[in-house]
């Protein structure tokens, strides 16, 4: 049934704000680009990016685009809005780990797939939702 597919939030409801640590991701995002800030010192991978590296104290940061591939980590079906006003819908936040940034994970929403099909360790990839201001918010569907 159609109506129980998961949905992406509706992005007229989604606002975000940015600094000079997560302004190159936001960047990127808009571009239809996943990247993730990375330590050009240790190369150790972070997120959600910071000013210093965790492992080296490194402010040297890189962001190298990503495959956009990935697995589900974790997960909770939500059947409610969480929005003031706007009818309940199928939701799905999802804890995504990403293939080619070891040591991270990235939290997004699952989208068209029935919630009964979805399980710990599926393939998943990258896509976009539009959201205000003209940015764009990384969701994830299934391979
Ligand atoms: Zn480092």
């Amino acid at each position: 049934m159609t109506q129980s597919l998961s949905r992406a939030l509706p992005g007229e409801h989604v606002h975000i704000t940015t600094d000079p640590w997560t302004e190159p991701f936001w960047q990127a995002a808009k571009e239809g680009r996943l990247v993730a800030a990375q330590c050009g010192d240790c190369q150790t991978f972070r997120m959600p990016p910071t000013p210093y590296c965790p492992h080296c104290q490194s402010q040297n940061t890189k962001w190298p685009q990503l495959s956009g591939s990935g697995t589900v980590y974790s997960y909770a079906v939500c059947n409610r809005s969480p929005f003031p006003g706007v009818e309940d819908f199928v939701y799905i936040p999802v804890v995504v780990e990403l293939d080619d940034a070891p040591g991270i994970r990235l939290v997004s929403d699952l989208i068209d797939i029935d919630p009964a099909a979805v399980s710990i360790g599926m393939a998943i990839t990258v896509d976009w939702n539009p959201i205000t201001d003209g940015w764009q918010q990384p969701v994830f569907r299934a391979v």
